[in-house]
């Protein structure tokens, strides 16, 4: 499901926040690493504690891993003109409250949410400290199939005719700058929800404002911001991206024949992984059945996922054992495909390495 997946706003209840209440906004300030510490200081996030959290409602799930990617989402929400902290922080305490009450969620969905008056508040009780950590992620619920691998970001409003305040994009510059500097994250790895799952989000015009984010982020972080490409692939395409995809999909618990082919037992896996990740249910492999699949792999990981990039290796000219365990000498071709791919040569294969392997 999706943090944003509820009914119109219908009246708010409003409340008078005491000075003190308002104030206690929390600054993240350290930076983990000394280079990183150059940059501005990040934007400030007030905390649950901040704008009023209820508890949630059972433990939340603190992820012993980094997130991979960030997503980005709009709240449907109306576009309002009322662009207080007030506001801001009544906005939060709605969500949480339906994604608790009529949900039933553990508690908010996403891990951080923008105010149309630029306000940055945590979502999920404990996001802002696995943030300042920098090397873990509580286990959210803002996109399906990405809850444990993505950093979600609400932005409230609606964004399909309309672009965001300038203002509040520039918080989304800053608040994703943060995530991908803590964690260690490239600017292309920032994301719309619709690039995972059938749905609008974040509107036509937010989504158009990606590539504009992504650069905008590379500009301070470094990096070249183009997103991963995919092939589309379809019923009759053959060849080795197809055996590739059967691989994946294998990975996932699907029990294809990898023979290369894209005939009725791929189609019908394909559908089926689309049915399970919430993506649209067409049977083609295009950007969100290839975004839901690509899952990073790097040296100490087995299994038929390795299996797969092992024979894409050697189709490109990298001869490489398909024993399905990565090792030294599968890192070692990987970076030699990299190399030849003008990819940053780190050995690990992530979404842009993947997509150019299949490409
Ligand atoms: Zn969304």
């Amino acid at each position: 499901m999706t943090a944003h997946a509820r009914p119109g706003p219908g009246p708010r209840r409003r409340t008078v926040l005491t000075g003190t209440f308002a104030a206690g906004a929390a600054v993240l300030l350290p930076f983990v690493a000394p280079d990183r510490a150059r940059a501005a200081s990040g934007p400030v996030i007030a905390d649950c504690a901040t704008w009023g959290a209820r508890p949630p409602s059972s433990p939340v799930n603190l992820l012993p891993t980094p997130p991979q990617k960030i997503i980005v989402h709009h709240t449907a929400d109306p576009n309002v003109t009322d662009y207080s902290q007030a506001h801001a922080f009544e906005l939060a305490r709605s969500m949480q409250a339906y994604q608790l009450d009529v949900e039933k969620w553990t508690d908010t969905g996403q891990h951080f949410t923008i105010s149309r008056g630029a306000y940055v508040m945590e979502g999920r009780h404990g996001s802002l400290a696995a943030l300042t950590a920098g090397t873990r992620q509580v286990e959210s619920a803002h996109c399906t199939g990405q809850n444990t691998v993505a950093i979600g970001i609400e932005n409230e409003g609606t964004y399909s005719t309309v672009d965001p305040r300038g203002v509040q994009y520039a918080a989304l510059v800053d608040l994703c700058e943060l995530v991908c500097r803590q964690y260690g994250l490239p600017a292309y790895q920032i994301y719309g929800h619709r690039d995972f799952n059938s749905t609008l989000c974040p509107g036509d015009r937010l989504y158009a404002l990606l590539p504009q984010l992504r650069q905008d982020v590379a500009a301070r972080i470094g990096g070249d911001p183009t997103p991963p490409l995919w092939p589309v692939l379809s019923s009759g395409a053959d060849g080795e991206g197809v055996r590739t995809l059967q691989l994946l999909l294998n990975a996932r618990g699907a029990a294809l024949t990898a023979d290369g082919d894209y005939g009725p037992s791929t189609e019908a896996a394909v559908y089926a992984f689309q049915d399970a990740e919430h993506a649209t249910p067409d049977g083609v492999a295009g950007l969100q059945t290839w975004n839901q699949l690509a899952a990073p792999a790097r040296q100490g990981d087995s299994g038929t996922a390795v299996e797969a990039l092992q024979l894409q290796l050697t189709a490109h000219g990298i001869p490489t054992d398909t024993d399905g365990d990565f090792g030294p000498g599968t890192r070692t071709n990987v970076t030699r495909f990299q190399t030849t791919r003008s990819l940053p040569a780190d050995g690990v294969v992530d979404a842009r390495t993947w997509s150019r392997l299949v490409a």
